[in-house]
Order: structure tokens, then C-alpha cells, then sequence
């Protein structure tokens, strides 16, 4: 590529780097617009799980059922707030249109191409910088009286999509991680599946877009318009032409692609985390507290814990500690904890939610000099890396593959 051509970031999340850097490594001029205020908020607060296995997009079979479950149940990991919006309605029924075995069979080649292209990133990334993550296979634990159907069935559904996963044996698994209780009754092994710590990734792509020129702007992009040759970009006290803009504002994606007239669905889905320092014994593998819509995550810095799917109409991220209380309360059900607990990085995050769970990579109909990068709902972080990649070929006209073009925004999107 050349270095005539410059291209603007809008979204200085872990979309936005990856795009950034892979975009300067081709040798195009770029920078990354970050508002700034909630700095990299969603790419920082999430539980940091790096999972090839996830080949299966959130809108699949059985969904729409364990997510009524859920509402019904009160374990609060699949909610609707108040005042959920215009969007909510269409959103749900292309979500609920979505949920079936065609859906799934047509996006897993798909996501798992943009996986494998993200692990081979991030492996790189463990080579040639400080980036560590956990060396042992994932584990879900499972603790309700169909705990052994429910780790059965897991396991069927992803051997179906060629992901390596098994149970394990309850007794010397329990024996090899303390921290799990006996009210554990089955798990499963995802062997591909790791845990690194977000904010270092965050970090270490921020450097390297830094090492390799790519400059900064703290502002808020407040509009784009575009023709077939560039696009111009606003903020409150300034304007520019790029001859590219990248769309990775997480859920802002929306308002902005509303400026050049796109509808992109994105909802916003809160979740949030917390980091317990007082955890000594961690557990040494990344847990999926099944039952209890947990994730979990050894960082070095202490014990990370996510929870929560919130579908909302607004970009509030602000912490709920009762939330926070709840989720080590539903925690222990499972895990030995201590008793007094300092919660340490509180953070709410918002995931751009798409509703047929694939993300948007590629051009706009209406504006294909700006290329979405967005819509990667639970699964941003691990699939950043790749989307970089694959920004960085469509910008420079290299051929991408038939499953990489299923992501395009001009999928049908409602
Ligand atoms: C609780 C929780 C747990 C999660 N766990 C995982 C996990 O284990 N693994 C995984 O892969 N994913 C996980 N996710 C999802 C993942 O965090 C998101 O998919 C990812 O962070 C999305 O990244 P992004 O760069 O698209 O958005 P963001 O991180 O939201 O970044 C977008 C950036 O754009 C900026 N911006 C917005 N509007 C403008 C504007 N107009 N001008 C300039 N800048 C703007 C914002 O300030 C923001 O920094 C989790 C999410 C949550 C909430």
C-alpha cells in the first residue's frame, strides 16, 4: 500500500488499534480519533478471553429460549432494561430469525477463518512483546442438576463444528483446582481456549501503532460524508479529508454511520467486571462459571469476573456496584472465595451487538470509502486482531476470502 494513502480510525478500541497498526505496517499514513473520555472503556472491561472455539454465533439455536430462561430466571446475565429503545423490537426479531442450524452453518467458516487469523496475530504478539496468557485449556463448570446433559450437549454441538472439546474427569479435575467447590458437577475441556489480560493487549497495540507513526487525536468525531473518492471527517473544531475512514466506534458506530445515511442495528449490551487482588489462589485456567453466566480470568493482578448482557438504547457506562456485589455472591455458589473481598477496576462495558451476531467488516453501500469495523458484540477482543488484517487487505485491494465477504455491511441487516 502506499503511504499516499491516508486513512482515518474513528474508535481508539482494540478495533481501532488493530486496524491501525496493520494499516501502518502496510504503509498507509494513520491516525486514530479517540474521544477520549471513555478510553478504550469496553476493550478494557471485558474478561479477556481469547476463545478459537467460538464458532457459533450468539444468534443460534437455543437462544432465544435460554435467553427468555434467563429474564425468567433472574440470574441477570440476559437482560432488557427499561427504555430500551426504537431499535429493540427489529432488533430482537432479526436476533430471534436468526437462531437457526442454516445461520449457524452459513457463519462458521466465517468466524472461525477470523479466528484462526487472530490467533496466529496474537501468538505472534506472546513472541515479540510482553504479552502473557494462560497456558492451561479453558474449562465451563457446570452445577445444576443437568449439569452432565448440559456438558453432553456442549460438547456435541462443538465437536459438530470441528472444535476441540471434552469432558473431563470430575474427581482429579476438582483435586487439580482448588478454588472450584464440590457443587461443581461436570466440566468441559475447550483445549484451544486462553485467558490474557485485555489492558495489556490494549497497551501493547497502542505501542505498536506508536512505534510505527500512527498519530493521535483526542477528539469526538461528530460527523462523516463521503463521495467515491474520499470522506471527510468532523469534529467540533475541525474538519479533514481522508481517502479512508474505519468505522470502529463500538456501539457509537451507529450514530455515526446515521450521518452518511447507513443503518447499522448495533445495540448496545452492557456487561460488567470486576478484578479481585485478594484471590491468592487463583485458578491457574480461564472458568466459565456456566450455570452462573461468569467468566473468569486469572490476570496477574488478581482474579477477573464478568458477567451481565444488558440489551440498552443508551451508552451509559456507569458502574451498578450492587451488580457488582451480586455477581461475587453467584460466584461463590461455585468458587472458595474469601470472605472479605476488595473489588479492585470495577468496569462497565458496552458490546456492539449486531443482531444476526456476525460482525460488520467491510465498505458501506453508501459510502464505500468508509470501511465498518464494528458489531463484534461478545467477541471483540479476540476477533480484533483479525479484523485489522482484514481491514488492512480490503484497503489495499487484496483479494479477501468468499467467508471473510460475509461480514460485509451489505448483508441484509434487519
Ligand atoms: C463484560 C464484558 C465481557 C467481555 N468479554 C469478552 C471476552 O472475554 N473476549 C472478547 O473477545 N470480547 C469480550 N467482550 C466484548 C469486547 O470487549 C468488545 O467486543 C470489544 O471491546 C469491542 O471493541 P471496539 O473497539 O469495537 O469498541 P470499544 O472498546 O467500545 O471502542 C470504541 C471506541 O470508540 C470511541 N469512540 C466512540 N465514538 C467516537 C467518536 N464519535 N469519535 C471518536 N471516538 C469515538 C470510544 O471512546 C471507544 O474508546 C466483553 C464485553 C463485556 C462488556
Amino acid at each position: 500500500m502506499s503511504s499516499n494513502i491516508n486513512v482515518t480510525v474513528v474508535g481508539g478500541g482494540i478495533i481501532g488499534l488493530a486496524c491501525a497498526w496493520e494499516l501502518a505496517k502496510d504503509g498507509a499514513s494513520v491516525i486514530v480519533v479517540e474521544t477520549g473520555g471513555s478510553t478504550y472503556g469496553t476493550s478494557l472491561a471485558n474478561a479477556g478471553w481469547i476463545s478459537p472455539s467460538h464458532v457459533i454465533p450468539f444468534a443460534a439455536p437455543g437462544m432465544v429460549q435460554t435467553g427468555f430462561k434467563n429474564l425468567v430466571g433472574r440470574t441477570g446475565a440476559f437482560a432488557i432494561t427499561p427504555g430500551a429503545g426504537s431499535l429493540l423490537a427489529p432488533w430482537t426479531l432479526k436476533f430471534t430469525r436468526s437462531c437457526t442450524d442454516a445461520h449457524v452453518d452459513h457463519c462458521a467458516p466465517a468466524l472461525k477463518e477470523l479466528l484462526d487469523t487472530s490467533m496466529k496475530v496474537i501468538e505472534g504478539l506472546t513472541e515479540t512483546t510482553d504479552l502473557t496468557r494462560t497456558n492451561l485449556p479453558q474449562w465451563y463448570v457446570y452445577t445444576s442438576d443437568n449439569a452432565e446433559a448440559d456438558a453432553e450437549h456442549e460438547v456435541e454441538l462443538v465437536n459438530r463444528y470441528g472444535v476441540n472439546a471434552k469432558q473431563v474427569d470430575l474427581q482429579s479435575s476438582l483435586d487439580s483446582e482448588p478454588i472450584l467447590k464440590n457443587s461443581v458437577k461436570a466440566i468441559v475441556e475447550f483445549s484451544d481456549d486462553f485467558g490474557l489480560d485485555p489492558g495489556k493487549l490494549v497497551e501493547i497495540y497502542r505501542r505498536n501503532c506508536e512505534a510505527i507513526g500512527v498519530g493521535f487525536r483526542a477528539e469526538k468525531v461528530t460527523g462523516l460524508s463521503s463521495t467515491n473518492r474520499n470522506v471527510t471527517v468532523a469534529t467540533a473544531t475541525d474538519s479533514w479529508i481522508s481517502d479512508y475512514v474505519v468505522l470502529a466506534a463500538g456501539v457509537w458506530s451507529r450514530e455515526l454511520a446515521k450521518t452518511i445515511g447507513e443503518n447499522l442495528p448495533i445495540m448496545p449490551a452492557k456487561g460488567q467486571s470486576v478484578t479481585l487482588p485478594e484471590v491468592i489462589e487463583k485458578p491457574t485456567r480461564t472458568l466459565m462459571l456456566a450455570d452462573q453466566r461468569i467468566a473468569t480470568n486469572p490476570l496477574d493482578w488478581g482474579l477477573r469476573m464478568s458477567t451481565g448482557f444488558a440489551l440498552t438504547s443508551n451508552t451509559d457506562m456507569s458502574i451498578n456496584s450492587s451488580a457488582s456485589d451480586k455477581l461475587i455472591a453467584t460466584a461463590r455458589q461455585v468458587l472458595n472465595l474469601p470472605e472479605r473481598i476488595e473489588i479492585k477496576n470495577e468496569l462497565a462495558g458496552l458490546r456492539p451487538a449486531s443482531p444476526d451476531g456476525m460482525p460488520y467488516i467491510g465498505p458501506l453501500p453508501k459510502a464505500p470509502r468508509v470501511i465498518a469495523a464494528t458489531g463484534h458484540g461478545m467477541l471483540g477482543l479476540m476477533m480484533g486482531p483479525g479484523t485489522g488484517k482484514f481491514v488492512a487487505d480490503m484497503i489495499a485491494g487484496r483479494p479477501v476470502s468468499r467467508d471473510i465477504m460475509k461480514f460485509s455491511p451489505a448483508r441484509p441487516r434487519l
